[in-house]
């Protein structure tokens, strides 16, 4: 039976953000109200996308009416790089593009260029990443490495062609994102990850069939949990996977050993491949699992994400965001006073909306009443 799908409502409207009276300098170190640190950002690049992921944006929905925004609207290279060096000046330390399908906007080569230039206090250049699905790799790869991306993450939802044909839902060959992924890891785009939403009774059947795959090739595969994002997936928790599931059938064919978080904040909890030893292989890899159903995370949540128009969102469960652009645009805000009013919006932060969510109302809304934002606009 086809999920029933949710009419769309435009959730776009948010906040105009505001210099607050109480300047709030970036210091390289900005708390929330939860203590949680500003380390991590990411930018929408584009609201459009070349699949119709059933989790992301069901074609019934996305379809050629859908009022995608205006060129105008969404800021230019120049007004996301300018608001990177803000948030870099409190703290943040990553920026992954994503979108909708980031290589879809134009030369966005140049964006990576200008963002590679930005240092953080101490004068390290960021980390700075992208989410792919990975259809138009083959062809970028080597202008993203060239331009200063460091390193790429692709979402593969399985090796058979025929889900995975079914699961893009515009009957895309997983034989030309394979080819991209070559070219990556050729263009030195690694280490790369490669994250696989499992829904159950959907895909659940290449679980194994990536796990061999990837095995020894240096890549990190990372399992999914499908979750209750936007309005219109039309999500259900009886097609959750548990991540511990995946972890159990994997291991029933490739003993995994429990490995340390790579960095505070990190989402996904790893798992290494054991040798005939019994402990962690490095040459046989790892896989990661993120529970972002049956397993909050909320409290090391450290990421802030900017629509593709500049509004800020800080939590991917939020009803609406902060919109910084008129400050770049209308009020021609100097860059302490931006500083200012993204410090006074971080502070005054306390989602942890999959914390709550088994305590929330039946629309599974963050706020009372409110419906969310689609990740195709906020980016995952
Ligand atoms: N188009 C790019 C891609 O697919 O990699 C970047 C944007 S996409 C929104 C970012 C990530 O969000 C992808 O890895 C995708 O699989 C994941 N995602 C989208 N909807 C999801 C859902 N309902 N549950 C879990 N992950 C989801
Ligand atoms: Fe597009 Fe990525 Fe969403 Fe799939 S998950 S529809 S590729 S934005
Ligand atoms: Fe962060 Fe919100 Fe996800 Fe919790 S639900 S981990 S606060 S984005």
């Amino acid at each position: 039976m086809a999920s029933p799908i949710i009419p769309i409502a435009d959730l776009r409207s948010a906040r105009t953000a505001r210099v607050p009276d109480l300047a709030v300098p970036a210091t390289g170190v900005l708390h929330d109200r939860l203590g949680r640190p500003l380390t991590d950002l990411r930018i929408s690049v584009t609201d459009r996308c070349n699949f119709r992921c059933s989790y992301c944006m069901p074609k019934e929905v996305f379809d050629k009416d859908y009022p995608y925004l205006p060129h105008s609207a969404l800021l230019s290279f120049e007004e996301i790089t300018r608001l990177a060096r803000v948030f870099a000046a409190h703290g943040v330390r990553k920026i992954r593009l994503t979108g909708g399908e980031p290589l879809l906007r134009k030369n966005i080569e140049l964006l990576i260029e200008q963002l590679a230039q930005l240092r953080t206090p101490d004068g390290q250049p960021l980390d700075l990443t992208l989410t792919t699905n990975g259809s138009l790799l083959a062809r970028k790869a080597k202008a993203l490495k060239d331009a200063g991306l460091q390193r790429v993450t692709v979402s593969l939802d399985g090796l058979d062609d025929e889900v995975f044909r079914s699961m893009n839902d515009v009957d895309f060959p997983v034989a030309q994102v394979l080819t991209g992924l070559d070219a990556a890891h050729a263009a030195g785009l690694g280490p790369i990850k490669i994250n696989m939403v499992v829904k159950r009774g959907t895909n659940e059947n290449e679980i194994l069939p990536m796990a061999r795959r990837f095995r020894g090739t240096g890549m990190v595969l990372r399992f999914i949990e499908y979750m209750d994002v936007g309005a219109t997936n039309g999500w259900r928790m009886d097609e959750v996977l548990p991540s511990s599931e995946v972890v159990r059938r994997i291991a029933e064919e490739f003993p995994l050993v429990p490995l340390e978080h790579s960095a505070p904040g990190e989402t996904a909890q790893r798992w290494g491949y054991a040798g005939a030893n019994g402990q962690f292989d490095p040459a046989l890899g790892e896989i990661g699992v993120i529970s972002s159903v049956t397993q909050a995370f909320c409290r090391d949540c450290s990421r802030a994400r900017l629509s593709t128009e500049g509004k800020l969102y800080l939590c991917l469960f939020a009803s609406g965001g902060h919109d910084l652009r008129p400050l770049l645009r209308e009020e021609k805000a100097s860059d302490e006073e931006i500083a200012s009013a993204i410090g006074h919006i971080w502070q005054g932060r306390a989602d942890r909306y999959s914390e709550l969510r088994g305590q929330l109302a039946p629309d599974n809304s963050a706020t009372p009443g409110a419906r969310r934002v689609e990740m195709s606009y906020i980016g995952g």
